[in-house]
């Protein structure tokens, strides 16, 4: 049977034709979210809501193996604690969502709906925290945060989105800056290990730290369109919120001391990063760790007959996989079995077995990979061995195919003119020289409407001269137009 139903895929804008509108119609299409009454706000579809808890499994485990444990803080915080932390509350001020009521009373103080959680959390470790013994505290919370934003994208900037936050007290700036140096690759590790997303490991500049940082670290990932995207960040404070929040602990040597904090954090946003690093124009493709379907089933029959024998073949099917694989067998029968391979491609389900009668003959299974459309016939008998070794290899491929498209567009520049030329026809990272000051940034910033995304914790022996006033570089960094 040729799968003639292309009705479905019709609705999928061109990812080579419009990117934007790809992407909206792939989100929308393949119901991983959708918009809200609420504006700005969005839904997480049942199949985008379990990417996201195949996320929170992989990485939560990750965090687990360094110490860290979960805990649960209030989702409002008292204005006055949010002030307490003067560049923290000013950087955040203008995207905060105020409680003003409770019930028809107005509060006396009004309660900040959390952007973030830094400032709660760290009252409550002034309370706990009396001497060194009480250190670390490596605590997680997994919720969702809210930032007033007025331009949205699905999964890329809503005013709500889930994430976790990890905020961590040290006894010395040493430590705390191992932590965060740490958790910096723990994301590394499970964003390219488990999302298969290549990522650049490096520091913001000044003017990109998170308020209140004393060094904000990030993973950068280039995404179909050449664009940039934010994966995570890790964030040094040195003893910043220490001292604005007063936590202080005695020490070994008998004097009290102020701490060092860390906090670190990844969203829902890495799940636009999966749909725009990996989806091509059929749809999703979904690295098969975090795919909440990683084989489906689709029968194909004729005859009644058939149908029986087909459906037989696929309870041997059921037998044989047992509960190795995230398995979905569809047995609609309002859909004929093009449209199903359509709307399971959008999908992005990485492996699909497809089920005829000649397969039930040869008892064998057709498998087609959803990467590179590979097709071949199984045995039953090798198709779990089969099925682990195609699923790691997509894993693998996802990650190479992305790992090439990133080096492909990433263009050595020696001026601000080369630089525009590349992003206006080629897109992409911009590997050059930064002299450091905050004039070059800004006015490269300002002449190209890219930013640097990282500045590389690998740098090279001569970082040559600076691309905008052609002195000696401090460093090499990556530039590029951002999500
Ligand atoms: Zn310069």
């Amino acid at each position: 049977m040729s799968s003639t139903s292309s009705e479905y895929v019709q609705k999928i804008t061109k990812r080579s034709e419009d990117f934007a509108a790809w992407y909206n119609d792939v989100v929308l299409g393949a119901q991983l979210a959708d918009y809200s009454p609420v504006r700005g706000m969005m839904v997480y579809r049942p199949y985008g809501y379990a990417i996201w808890e195949n996320i929170q499994k992989l990485l939560d485990a990750r965090f687990k193996a360094t110490g860290v444990v979960n805990a649960y803080f209030p989702l409002l915080i008292p204005e006055s604690l949010l002030r307490k932390e003067a560049e923290h509350v000013e950087g955040f001020n203008p995207q905060v969502a105020w409680v003003t009521h409770g019930g028809n009373e107005e509060l006396e103080e009004r309660l900040a709906v959390r952007p973030t959680s830094e400032a709660i959390i760290m009252q409550m470790y002034s309370k706990w925290v009396q001497s060194y013994r009480d250190l670390p505290i490596l605590i997680n919370q997994w919720n969702s945060v809210v930032r007033w934003e007025l331009h949205t994208r699905l999964f890329l900037r809503t005013a709500e989105f889930l994430w976790q936050e990890g905020h961590t007290l040290h006894a010395s700036a040493e430590e705390a800056t191992e932590r965060t140096l740490l958790m910096l690759e723990v994301y590394r590790s499970f964003l390219e290990e488990d999302l298969a997303i290549p990522v650049i490991p490096g520091r913001k500049t000044p003017s990109e730290r998170f308020p209140g940082a004393a060094e904000t670290y990030t993973v950068e990932a280039l995404m179909g369109d050449g664009r940039a995207l934010q994966s995570a960040t890790s964030h040094d404070f040195a003893d910043h919120f220490a001292k604005a929040f007063d936590i202080t602990f005695l020490d070994k040597d008998g004097e009290r001391k102020y701490g060092y904090t860390t906090s670190w954090g990844l969203s829902t946003r890495t799940i636009g990063g999966i749909i725009m690093v990996h989806g091509d124009d059929s749809g999703l493709i979904i690295p098969p760790k975090v795919a909440p379907i990683q084989v489906v089933v689709v029968p194909i029959w004729r005859s009644e007959e058939d149908k029986q024998k087909v459906l037989e073949h696929i309870d041997r099917i059921k037998e044989v996989l047992g509960d190795s694989f995230r398995l979905h067998i569809d047995l609609s029968e309002e859909k004929t079995p093009g449209w199903k391979f359509n709307e399971w491609e959008l999908k992005g389900v990485p492996v699909r077995l497809e089920v005829g009668p000649r397969d039930v003959a040869n008892s064998a299974v057709v498998l087609v990979r959803r990467d590179n459309r590979d097709k071949s016939q199984v045995p039953l008998n090798d198709l779990v061995v089969r099925l682990q070794q195609t699923l790691a290899d997509i894993q693998q491929s996802l990650f190479d195919r992305a790992k090439q498209f990133r080096d492909e567009h990433t263009f050595e520049c020696e001026s601000v003119a080369q630089m525009l030329e590349v992003l206006d026809n080629k897109r992409g990272f911009i590997y050059a020289g930064w002299c450091g000051s905050d004039e070059c940034e800004a006015a490269v910033k300002e002449e190209t409407r890219a930013t640097i995304r990282v500045v590389p914790l690998a740098q090279p022996e001569d970082p040559g001269t600076c691309i905008r006033c052609g002195n000696k570089a401090q460093v090499k960094v990556y530039f590029a137009r951002a999500y």
